[in-house]
């Protein structure tokens, strides 16, 4: 046989299948809602204005190398991401209990924590994580990648195109002692739903009770609501609430560096000195992995972080993103719900939060969206929100209102 003989053909990746698909379609008046990405109301990408004027400074700065990061990232970076997402008051800084280590954006993050607890969580049985039902599709992999068997619990519940908490709460009671739960911090991806504030209240109570470990997954901080502080309003309330936990971050989203790859990963650990030992042993898997994270938006995102008025136009510019998907959520709920008349209830438009939607269309009226209209989405129903804009939004109504009629 020759080498490779035996490697089996993987399925291409399906968003990336959507994308080439939409791009290869003369139609005028085509629209992508498989895209991940922000696009602003002519439907391209946008540069947020606090990146370009950090990109001055760092052009400017004398000082900037081309160096290696130490191991574990850019100290000020790192420092103030933590700060970002745990809050300047959290417990767990002024305890100096939280271990933060720069990784190659939200997915190295996923990566490294997962691969962080399964050398070295305290297993009672088989290496196992609960993900929602549905999620990001990439959480199976990053943990079969680690040895870590995926198993899922009940989240969305397409009767009511919202969240399925009686089954969520149950999966939670019944786990076994000390499993692992991966929640999404805000802005759930794929489906918009988040449990509200006393959801999660009850949840937190859950899995102290249950001693679960709480691995958040945290890709849109600001994205979703437009507010920082009020995205990470979980995350700060279950490290108030003294669960052990993870936090895995990105800016992909909220700084709109997708190509840069800038990330964290936060452990909230019990005590400083498990905390040291925990950093030890990160920065020991971070060296076999990558040796030293890279330094262009770690530098980027540390500027904005640490000068008061880059952080104050960084607030505006993500105020205009989420300003803009959230009007756009309105409107298509205003077409569907009042102008049109289409038959069903669309207020999950509005209920939902982030870049996307499960709009509850089914698998044939997505195709049909896709072979008559010439719109893309996923077959799941999923939109991104970022795909409409003033200019196309009707079309896409009335194109929907065609298919569930
Ligand atoms: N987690 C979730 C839930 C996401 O939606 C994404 C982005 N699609 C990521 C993690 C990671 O993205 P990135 O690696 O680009 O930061």
């Amino acid at each position: 046989a020759e080498t490779w003989d035996t490697v089996p053909l993987a399925p291409p990746d399906s968003i990336f299948q959507l994308t080439a698909a939409y791009k290869a379609d003369p139609f005028p008046q085509k629209v992508n809602l498989g895209v991940g990405a922000y696009r602003d109301d002519d439907n391209k990408p946008w540069v947020l204005p606090v990146v370009k004027k950090a990109n001055e400074f760092l052009l400017q700065d004398p000082n900037v190398d081309h160096e290696y990061l130490p191991i574990l990232g850019l100290p000020e970076y790192t420092t103030a991401a933590a700060k970002l997402i745990l809050g300047p008051e959290s417990p767990a800084l002024r305890e100096t209990r939280a271990v933060s280590v720069q990784t190659i954006s939200g997915t190295g993050a996923n990566h490294l924590g997962a691969l962080f607890l399964s050398r070295f969580y305290t297993w009672d049985g088989p290496k196992q994580v609960y993900l929602s039902n549905p999620t990001w599709i990439n959480h199976f992999q990053i943990f079969r990648n680690v040895g870590i068997e995926p198993l899922t619990y009940p989240y969305y519940d397409p009767k009511t195109i919202g969240l399925d908490y009686e089954g969520f709460l149950d999966s939670l009671r019944t786990a076994s002692p000390r499993s692992v739960f991966l929640l999404h911090a805000c802005a759930h991806n794929p489906t918009g739903v988040d449990p509200t504030k006393e959801q999660w209240e009850k949840i937190a109570d859950i899995v102290l009770e249950r001693k679960h470990y709480v691995f958040f997954d945290c890709a849109y901080q600001g994205f979703a609501s437009g507010d920082l502080d009020n995205d990470a309003w979980a995350v700060r309330y279950f490290v108030e609430r003294g669960i052990s936990l993870l936090v895995c971050q990105s800016f992909a989203k909220n700084a709109g560096l997708y190509g840069e790859r800038v990330g964290a990963l936060h452990v909230v650990a019990p005590t400083k000195q498990a905390a040291d030992r925990v950093r030890s042993q990160l920065a020991v898997l971070q060296r076999s992995e990558i040796s030293n994270p890279p330094a262009y938006g770690a530098r980027v995102i540390a500027l904005i972080l640490n000068d008061a008025s880059l952080f104050e136009q960084w607030k505006e510019d993500i105020k205009t993103m989420s300003g803009r998907i959230i009007a756009m959520r309105k409107e298509l709920h205003r077409l569907l719900s009042e102008e049109l008349k289409t038959p069903g209830n669309w207020d999950h438009i509005i209920n939902q939060i982030g870049m996307f939607s499960f709009t509850g269309v089914n698998a044939t009226q997505s195709k049909a969206l896709t072979e008559k209209a010439h719109i893309y989405l996923t077959t799941n129903g999923r939109i991104s929100m970022a795909g409409l804009n003033t200019k196309n939004i009707r079309y896409f109504a009335e194109n929907l209102d065609k298919v569930v009629r």
